[in-house]
């Protein structure tokens, strides 16, 4: 059996989302300056390489599609993420992107790809790099697409969110029920947490007693 991870949605899970004002819409940072950490991202990624899982991040930037941001000035903007994560001892093992858009302004990236959540194939191509087992692996994230591609490629999924009637109709009208709907990146932390825990609290029984005999895989959804 491979590692778990968790895959964790960058903007409005990581980072903060930006707000512009002349075009009146949240986006992605464009600029490094731009790029905030959320109050408790250095602390749920702590925790989650804490619990064993491996930390990726898979994230859509049809910015650069879009010609937001060019090559460089993104590479800045992941430096400052991972120099931010650094001051609180957090790293990421991994990063994907997907910078296609089906009607980006940059011909490079105006096509209909397989990486765009909710399409799966950056999980899929994360896992294999990794040799994540995808059933032991959980997807965080703050959007529907999030929820898709989770679920497409198998993990458990968690939704960041404020549990509305028109999101919980939204769900279910596009099939995207999360496992679990949360309100806050901590209370995703803590959820993630609580079904990781019965795994860590076997092994420490096997090393009390030094046999497994007397202990049995916990499912904490039976
Ligand atoms: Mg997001
Ligand atoms: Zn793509």
């Amino acid at each position: 059996m491979g590692d778990k991870a968790v895959f964790l949605d960058r903007d409005g899970i990581i980072n903060e989302l930006v707000y512009y004002p002349e075009q009146g819409i949240v986006d992605s940072p464009f600029t490094p300056e731009q790029l905030r950490l959320t109050p408790s991202a250095v602390e749920a990624v702590n925790r989650f390489h804490g619990l064993g899982f491996k930390v990726i991040v898979i994230s859509n930037q049809p910015g650069m599609a879009k010609g937001h941001f060019d090559e460089p000035t993104f590479d800045l903007i992941r430096t400052r993420m991972r120099e931010s994560l650094r001051k609180g001892n957090a790293y990421l093992d991994d990063e994907y992107y997907c910078f296609h858009h089906p009607n980006g302004v940059r011909e490079k990236y105006r096509v209909v790809c397989d990486c765009r959540k909710p399409r799966p194939g950056l999980i899929l191509r994360a896992a294999k790099d990794h040799g994540i087992t995808l059933a032991e692996s959980f997807f965080v994230g703050d959007g529907i697409v999030d929820v898709k591609a989770g679920r497409e490629a198998g993990c458990k999924t968690v939704l960041v969110a404020s549990a509305n009637g028109l999101l919980l109709k939204l769900l279910k009208e596009q099939d995207a029920e999360p496992n679990y709907l949360v309100k806050t990146l901590e209370e995703a932390t803590r959820t993630v947490e609580k079904f990781a825990e019965p795994h860590r609290t076997k092994r420490i029984r096997e090393k009390l007693t030094g046999s497994n005999s007397a202990s049995r895989r916990i499912d904490p959804h039976a």
